[in-house]
């Protein structure tokens, strides 16, 4: 096989949460300031066939990209890191893999044959891996496959690349198997036995690693990994300590100070330079050099699993560096939120983020906290389920319409100011039939999101099944609550804004996914600026 896009596989021994997305984010932002085009993928050995419908607390945020997939939040940190869209391919679970076998089969496409995981599953899964390689559009493509070696359901993705690396020939396939070097405190010792015995594992498939990324926390000292190398078969050059970081940004220069780009390189076949980091560097002086403090707060009701809101939590990581301010995040359940509670919860804050969101769970206490913000003039942004949120608080406390609802949580409510979408009536299926992905948006002049993105048409990333009611819209607007983005083929509100209030912005997509190092959302650098302005003022 001749080929001239580069495949870099990412395995995971020991254990899970090694962040194995960080080290192919961190990798592929060392190739790209080098002038490679890399992109990123993740398998996910799990059944379904995307995590659309998993609930947060069992794997965290649902990343949304460009065209609309619902994928790992894995996806997120590769968008962040290399400001390049990711798409549909760049995910795929084991739910795909066979949905996609299976209706194959039954298009009688196997001609007669028996339907097996090898090779029908392995031919799948390496086509899909070589997807993105031959679009054309990448130098070197970084598969991560989630999970870990010796895991029943990860069998036939280490086959696959097993046989890959075989089809595609020397230089131009390697694996980077990451590790954890566990240290024995009552012992004293870092210790190198879990690592010898998951590179064998990963041997006993017939794959050899050809590069070690060993987590610790402690510094690696060179006759571990002279060990590490003569037992593990790889050069001790390829033994790379991925030591605990104060923050994922730095993991880009630790890698780099480690040669991680050099070896991978080098096994590539390919020429090595000095990754130009000037604008990742900029943001990381200014992330780690604030010159103010503000605290905001973030209301949600999957609080206790940070990972729920990943890309929110970076978007402010993002706009605090562009404003040089530290941004604390003060999560606040939604459950414990209510009209006597809110005050002592809310009223040190300089914002509040109300987020994103399904079903009954916790709404009532979000609209008493979008109510605390709106009559004390702090600061509000309000994402997706925020948004509506904003707009049945006004509905009933400023235009008396007392069960103001969405049809989400009262089907039965006499003013549904938030309903199901047309286009969503008719839909059963659970899984890929919300509005998903970029949606074009149309900006009122004078509106503080025109002049945040100082653009009048933008596109942003969706995820809903509900909307604005229309019907209320001249009601409210006329109360003093401005619809200030619409869908422009279908009028739909896209962004409520109150201009009386000092900062009040309520967004139906969502923002921060596209917020990223190179590009901090507008909106989120606007908002972290009105709250630092609030502070200021008081
Ligand atoms: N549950 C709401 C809807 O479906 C909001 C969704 C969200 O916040 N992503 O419209």
């Amino acid at each position: 096989m001749t080929t001239t896009t580069k495949y870099i596989f990412v395995t995971g021994g020991v254990t899970s949460s090694l962040g194995k997305g960080i080290i192919a984010a961190s990798l592929a932002k060392l190739l790209q300031a080098q002038g490679y085009r890399t992109t990123i993928q993740k398998l996910d050995p799990y059944i379904n066939v995307d995590p659309g419908t998993l609930n947060p607390y069992e794997h965290g945020e649902c990343y949304v990209t460009e065209d609309g997939a619902e994928t790992d939040l894995d996806l997120g940190h590769y968008e962040r890191f290399l400001n390049v869209n990711t798409s549909q391919a760049n995910n795929v679970t084991t739910g795909r893999i066979y949905q996609s076998v299976i209706e194959k089969e039954r298009r009688g496409e196997f001609l007669g044959k028996t339907v097996q995981v090898i090779p029908h599953i392995t031919d799948e899964i390496k086509e899909r891996i070589q997807i993105l390689g031959k679009s054309g559009d990448y130098d070197i493509v970084i598969t991560e496959i989630g999970g870990t070696v010796g895991d029943i359901e990860s069998l036939p993705y280490i086959e696959a690349v097993r046989q890959l690396k075989w089809d595609l020939g020397e230089n131009n396939g390697i694996v980077i198997h990451l590790t954890l070097i566990p240290f024995l405190s009552a012992a004293g010792e870092l210790k190198t036995k879990p690592t010898q015995h998951s590179v064998k594992t990963l041997m006993e498939s017939g794959v050899q690693a050809d590069v070690l990324v060993c987590r610790t926390e402690h510094e690696l000292p060179n006759d571990l990994r002279t060990k590490l190398a003569l037992f593990c078969n790889v050069r001790e050059e390829a033994v790379i300590q991925s030591i605990d970081a104060s923050t994922i940004y730095d993991v880009p220069n630790l890698m780099l100070e480690q040669g991680l780009d050099k070896v991978v390189l080098k096994r590539l076949a390919l020429e090595s330079a000095k990754p130009d980091l000037t604008q990742w560097n900029q943001f990381l002086q200014r992330h780690k050099n604030p010159k103010s403090e503000i605290t905001i707060g973030l209301i949600g009701k999957y609080v206790e699993l940070q990972d729920s809101y990943k890309s929110i939590l970076e978007a402010f990581i993002h706009a605090g560096a562009e404003n040089e301010v530290k941004v604390n995040v003060e999560a606040i359940h939604s459950e414990h939120l209510n009209a006597h509670s809110v005050k002592e919860k809310l009223s040190h804050l300089n914002g509040v983020l109300v987020a994103p969101g399904f079903g009954e769970r916790g709404i009532e206490g979000k609209i008493a906290a979008v109510r605390y913000v709106r009559e004390h003039n702090i600061p509000f942004f309000g994402i997706c389920l925020g948004m509506q949120m904003a707009v049945i608080e006004y509905s009933r406390n400023v235009l008396g319409l007392e069960d103001a609802n969405s049809t989400e949580m009262d089907p039965e409510t006499t003013h549904p100011v938030i309903n199901l979408m047309e286009e969503q009536k008719h839909v059963e299926d659970k899984g890929g039939t919300m509005r998903l992905g970029a949606w074009t948006c149309e900006l009122k002049a004078g509106s503080i999101a025109s002049a945040v993105y100082n653009q009048e048409l933008i596109t942003e990333r969706h995820r809903h099944r509900f909307e604005f009611n229309s019907a209320y819209r001249e009601q409210l607007e006329t109360a003093g609550m401005t619809p200030t983005g619409f869908n422009p083929d279908t009028g739909l509100v896209e962004v409520v804004e109150i201009p009386s209030h000092p900062w009040f912005v309520g967004v139906q997509y969502h923002p921060e996914y596209k917020s990223t190092v190179a590009k901090p959302h507008p909106l989120f650098v606007a908002f972290v600026n009105a709250a630092l302005q609030h502070k200021n003022n008081n």
